[in-house]
């Protein structure tokens, strides 16, 4: 009796094959087994549960700590004509009633469930009563108690496997790392459970970082050539940079909200669900905006302001492109920010080790940035994988930046700091480099100085470049009272002595670099032979209605890649329909018509304009 799970794969949601490891995880959960399965964002995780849950007998039950994601979620499976259901505090108590009758009747394949939920003796006393296809436990790692996403609940998940022995537990995380990993193997008394462990690259996600000169001038260059009209984040250290950004967006015609802990729970549940639920919408938030964003077609996340590790940026870039679809992770950063950020770490009271470890978390995320060589390959070995051969789809390998040999200019930079004391800032030290004679630098003698002067034949641009990644490469520290003054280190002497050299990024000018690039459109049709906008925008809008005539975010109806499928391929019948991705039985009954009435008005169109169609 058990269904095909190819079958239902095809059938269900309307794929034609499985991705990276969702067989052997399906497979192994059918057969009743346990796992654990770290997948990154977008692997396609839901259906390692989900397919499993329909082809087994009872209800599959899933734990989630997001609340407000559950009715769309609900909402994507019931589309495929799945049934399915959630408990959460956002039910009536009616309605609380209509789904455990569901659930003591066998009517579900899926119960989505809140963790304080699920362990409420009501709860675990229903499901007693009912039969179980398995527990999916999503976003496992919020069992860490060392992770930002702790929530104390899921430590007593444990008990699934004490009251529910003969029901296959499922554990799901994005979260990579080894300790991570161990913590919820043990938390979850997940011991023998199967590991299924996927690379966690993300390779339609483009890493861009570019050197901060004036950063909103850049931002809406980089909305205006790669992104009009398209949901994004845009991140932010504090929340009045988040106020002032989000107002600045929306003075250029950018529909923009704010996103933080200052803002009350009823305006940021509203900002949240109008980006989940409209499209075209960009957040601009603090890291509060992080978990519980689902949204699959986020086209482009934005730093304006340095993350704090690269574990913390490879999660916030990683709410791009979910779908899969074309994507941009996209980040200025300046020497300001490096001198707030060393300051900030140098001067923190934590304790030694505790200090020592952000040290080194700083160290490698301004190394990445100062990268000079593929982006990702950086990424990937910093989580332990060992890519094979440069991405090709990272601003380094897109436009190789030259590494120069910046010796003479580090000696240069170095002896100005030391002759005027250590105490001054950039800005200063590049004046007295440059030999400008103003009233400050004759004030203190600086004008008789031996560096003074030494440093004309480099640009106050390059000069910033230079004091950025010597802080960056720990050549200069900064001090910690507030100031920005900056001072040798030990590193500094050997440089200065000629024993060691320096090599940096030769950074492109923002204006010369803006003139270089041509201006592009995204995500770039595969192929333009067949693509046609106004099919294309026609069916956007026909999906925005059906989305709004039932309450529902657009791409539970149809992600973006079935709608591009359908301008590539253009079906005429409802066979052809059923062969697109992402087109399974029921979506074919409920909206095949629809869509097709759509590309067969735009095909009259085209013909009598007397274009060629192919
Ligand atoms: P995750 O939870 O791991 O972030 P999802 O389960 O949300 O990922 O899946 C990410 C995207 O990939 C979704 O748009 C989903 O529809 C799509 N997807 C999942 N499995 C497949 C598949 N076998 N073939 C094609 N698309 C898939
Ligand atoms: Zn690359």
């Amino acid at each position: 009796m058990t269904q095909d799970i190819r079958e239902v794969l095809r059938r269900t949601f309307g794929y034609p094959g499985f991705l990276g490891q969702q067989e052997a995880v399906i497979e192994h959960t059918v057969a009743g087994g346990d796992s654990l399965v770290l997948m990154p964002t977008g692997g396609g995780k839901s259906l390692c549960y989900q397919i499993p849950a329909i082809v087994r007998e009872g209800v599959g039950v899933v734990v989630s700590p997001l609340i407000a994601l559950m009715r769309d979620q609900v909402e994507g499976l019931r589309q495929a004509g799945v049934r399915a259901a959630f408990l959460n505090s956002t039910l009536s108590y009616r309605e609380v009633l209509e789904v455990e009758a569901a659930v003591e009747r066998g009517l579900l394949d899926l119960l989505y469930v809140a963790p304080e939920r699920l362990l409420g003796e009501r709860t675990l006393e229903l499901l007693s009563r009912a039969r179980l296809a398995l527990f999916a436990i999503d976003e496992a790692h919020c069992v860490s108690q060392w992770g930002h996403d702790f929530r104390p609940e899921y430590l007593q998940l444990s008990e699934l496997r004490d009251r529910f022995p003969d029901v296959p537990r499922i554990a799901l995380t994005a979260t990579a790392d080894e300790p991570t990993r161990r913590e919820i193997v043990h938390r979850l008394g997940l011991g023998r459970a199967a590991m299924f462990v996927s690379g966690f690259d993300r390779p339609n996600i483009r890493y861009a970082v570019v050197p901060k000169n004036r950063a909103r001038r850049q931002l809406k260059r980089f909305l205006e050539e790669r992104h009009p009209g398209h949901a994004g984040i845009v991140y932010c250290l504090s929340r009045s940079r988040v106020d002032d950004t989000a107002e600045w967006l929306r003075g250029i015609g950018v529909d923009a909200l704010p996103y933080h802990a200052g803002l009350g729970a009823a305006v940021r549940r509203r900002n949240q669900d109008r980006f989940q639920r409209e499209e075209g919408v960009v957040m601009v938030a603090t890291i509060a905006f992080g978990m519980g964003i689902d949204k699959p077609d986020v086209r482009f996340v934005a730093h304006l302001d340095l993350p704090k590790s690269i574990e913390a940026y490879y999660q916030e870039t990683g709410r791009a492109g979910r779908d899969g679809e074309p994507a941009d992770a996209w980040m200025v950063y300046g020497l300001q920010e490096v001198v707030a950020l060393r300051q900030m770490v140098e001067g923190s009271k934590a304790g030694e080790m505790r200090k020592r470890l952000e040290v080194r978390k700083l160290d490698a995320i301004l190394g990445y940035c100062e990268l000079t060589t593929c982006r990702r390959q950086t990424l990937l070995a910093y989580f332990g994988e060992t890519p094979s051969g440069s991405c090709g789809n990272c601003d380094n390998c897109l436009t190789p930046v030259a590494a120069w040999d910046a010796t003479e200019a580090s000696q240069k930079a170095l002896s100005c700091v030391y002759r005027t004391g250590q105490m001054f800032g950039a800005g200063y030290l590049i004046d007295v480099l440059r030999g400008l004679g103003n009233e400050r630098i004759r004030r203190f003698g600086h004008d008789r100085i031996p560096t003074h002067g030494v440093g004309a034949d480099l640009d106050p641009y390059r000069w910033r470049s230079v004091f950025r990644q010597l802080v960056a490469q720990g050549l200069l520290s900064v001090d910690m009272e507030g100031y920005g003054s900056l001072r040798l280190t030990e590193a500094s002497w050997p440089v200065l002595r000629g024993e060691e050299e320096v090599l940096m990024r030769r950074d492109l000018r923002p204006a010369r670099a803006a003139r270089k690039r041509k201006p592009k459109e995204t995500p770039p049709p595969p192929d333009p032979a067949t693509w046609d906008e106004s099919l294309w925008e026609a069916l956007r809008a026909r999906r925005t209605e059906l989305a709004k005539a039932q309450a529902v975010p657009p791409y539970v109806i149809f992600h973006d890649s079935t709608l591009r499928d359908m301008v590539h391929r253009r079906p005429r019948t409802r066979e052809e329909f059923a062969s697109l991705s992402g087109v399974g039985e029921t979506k074919l009954s409920r909206y095949g018509d629809e869509f097709l009435a759509v590309i067969a008005a735009q095909e009259r169109v085209c013909r009598t304009r007397g274009d060629v169609r192919p």
